[in-house]
């Protein structure tokens, strides 16, 4: 029998770019998100859940949000590279996994969602590069989220799911800790409640890292 591990303030991971920065993005201008949640189950109820997982990143990274409205994009690798509308820059869709119009090509196999970024640099003397997060994206499949409860109770909750992918969109990756929201896996015993790796995760990605000018 095997116990989880006590959860401890280290168990989180990021991405870094060649000269040891983290990918991030400028915690000091509001990241404007908009969400397309026609194919929920409950188009309002995914909507408040989205909004209320936006929020407990806010809170625990310093990060700020400005919510556009709704959208009829759906992010797909194109999307991700710079094509198509970008009139907000983080976009959480529900769409179901594929490469026919409508679909994501953006998940990873048995996947029901998925969460990542694209980052740009600029330079100026092209010797020292300023990087950051340009766009980000949650797709959620309908099909998959279907055996998720709606809200943010204890066990496969939609909103650990989209605390999961946001987390990712913000720049975290997997963790090994059971106890943590950025663990692979969404399971029984999840809560949608951030670990303390998550935390410590989200304040490396946050306010407290300092703007990106
Ligand atoms: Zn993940």
């Amino acid at each position: 029998m095997v116990s989880p591990s006590a959860p401890t303030a280290t168990d989180y991971t990021l991405t870094t770019n060649r000269d040891g920065s983290i990918v991030r993005w400028n915690p000091c201008a509001p990241i404007h998100y908009a969400v397309n949640a026609a194919l929920a189950a409950d188009p309002a109820g995914a909507l408040a859940d989205t909004q209320a997982a936006i929020a407990k990143v806010a809170a625990a990274s310093g990060l700020t949000f400005a919510y556009d409205g709704s959208t009829t994009v759906v992010p797909t690798r194109a999307w991700l590279d710079g094509g198509g509308s970008a009139s907000s820059t983080l976009v959480i869709a529900w769409a179901a996994p594929g490469s026919q119009a409508g679909d994501s090509d953006l998940f990873g196999a048995d996947a029901d969602g998925e969460g990542g970024w694209t980052e740009s640099g600029v330079s100026k003397d092209g010797q020292t590069w300023t990087w950051q997060i340009k766009r980000g994206f949650v797709v959620v499949d309908p099909a998959g989220a279907a055996g998720y409860a709606p809200g943010f109770g204890a066990g496969q909750s939609r909103g650990v799911l989209l605390m999961h992918e946001l987390g990712h969109a913000v720049g975290l990756g997997h963790v090994d800790n059971q106890r943590d929201v950025m663990f692979p896996v969404i399971t029984s015993s999840s809560r949608a409640q951030w670990g303390p790796g998550d935390l410590a995760g989200l304040t490396r990605v946050g306010k407290t890292a300092g703007c990106i000018s």
